[in-house]
């Protein structure tokens, strides 16, 4: 009998380095694939990760709305463990702190932080009681360097790292394994309006990775090769800090 494999969120997987992501993983783990809006674009990652044998259940919610978080999931853990969990979903609202909303720092900072909190929240204790489980955090180099016109991103990123160094602490004896991967720049939509011309020379490697590199980084500490990995922040950015 074909052994179950293990489950695996990735959260904003609809497309970008969520997809990816998911893509990679799908070999080895059953997908939940998270996403907020984009249907279309969902469900062909699913198709694809399908017609490869693999494993994709779309979980559509807003991962920084409580209940949206609570209802997709709360149910389904009575009768399924995660065992891994990726918060990789994220926004930018870019602008000068002096012109910068209410909103959009509250926007960025809800997406990116506090869904941290409400996902692990719900699935630590799946992680804790299964003494098992690994939490891995797409933050990014703006969160490590700050970067003008991002301070409500630069924030949340930051914000992450602390979260995952303390969340690595706490779930430790337990066996759950926290880390952070801080992606540079990297081609997907997000970064489709960015001046590229000027952007390079600042990049030592001298391009912009792709989102099937941070996957791959993702994966490895998800392996059992990461096993003895906790607490640590990997970068993914082409020397773009170091
Ligand atoms: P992207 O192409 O814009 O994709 C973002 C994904 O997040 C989409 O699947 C989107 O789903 C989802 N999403 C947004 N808000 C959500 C919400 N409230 N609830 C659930 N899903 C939500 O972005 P990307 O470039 O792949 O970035 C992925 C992650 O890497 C982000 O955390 C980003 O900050 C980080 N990062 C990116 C770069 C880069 O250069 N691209 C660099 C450093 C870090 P829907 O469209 O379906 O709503």
């Amino acid at each position: 009998m074909q052994e179950k494999k293990k489950i695996v969120l990735v959260t904003g997987a609809s497309r970008g380095i969520g997809a990816a992501i998911a893509g990679r993983l799908a070999p080895h783990y059953d997908i939940w694939l998270n996403y907020r809006s984009d249907h279309d674009s969902a469900k062909a990652v699913q198709a694809e990760i399908e017609s490869r044998g693999g494993c994709c259940r779309l979980l559509p919610f807003d991962v920084s709305d409580e209940e949206e978080v609570k209802a997709a999931l709360e149910p389904l853990l009575d009768d399924n463990k995660v065992w891994g969990l990726v918060h990789n979903a994220g926004i930018t609202r870019d602008t000068l702190v002096a012109t910068m909303t209410r909103e959009q720092w509250d926007n960025v900072l809800d997406v990116h932080l506090t869904a941290y909190f409400l996902l692990t929240r719900v699935l630590a204790r799946n992680m804790l009681f299964a003494r098992a489980g690994r939490i891995v955090a797409i933050s990014s180099v703006s969160g490590e360097t700050g970067q003008a016109g991002q301070v409500n991103y630069s924030a949340a990123k930051a914000g992450l790292i602390g979260a995952s160094k303390a969340l690595a602490r706490e779930m430790a004896r337990r066996n759950v394994l926290v880390n952070v991967v801080t992606p540079g720049l990297i081609d997907t939509e997000m970064t489709d309006a960015l001046p590229k011309d000027k952007l390079l020379p600042t990049i030592p490697l001298g391009r912009f990775g792709s989102s099937a590199e941070v996957a791959g980084v993702v994966n490895f500490l998800l392996g059992e090769e990461a096993g003895y990995i906790t607490g640590q922040v990997i970068g993914v950015n082409g020397g773009l800090y170091m």
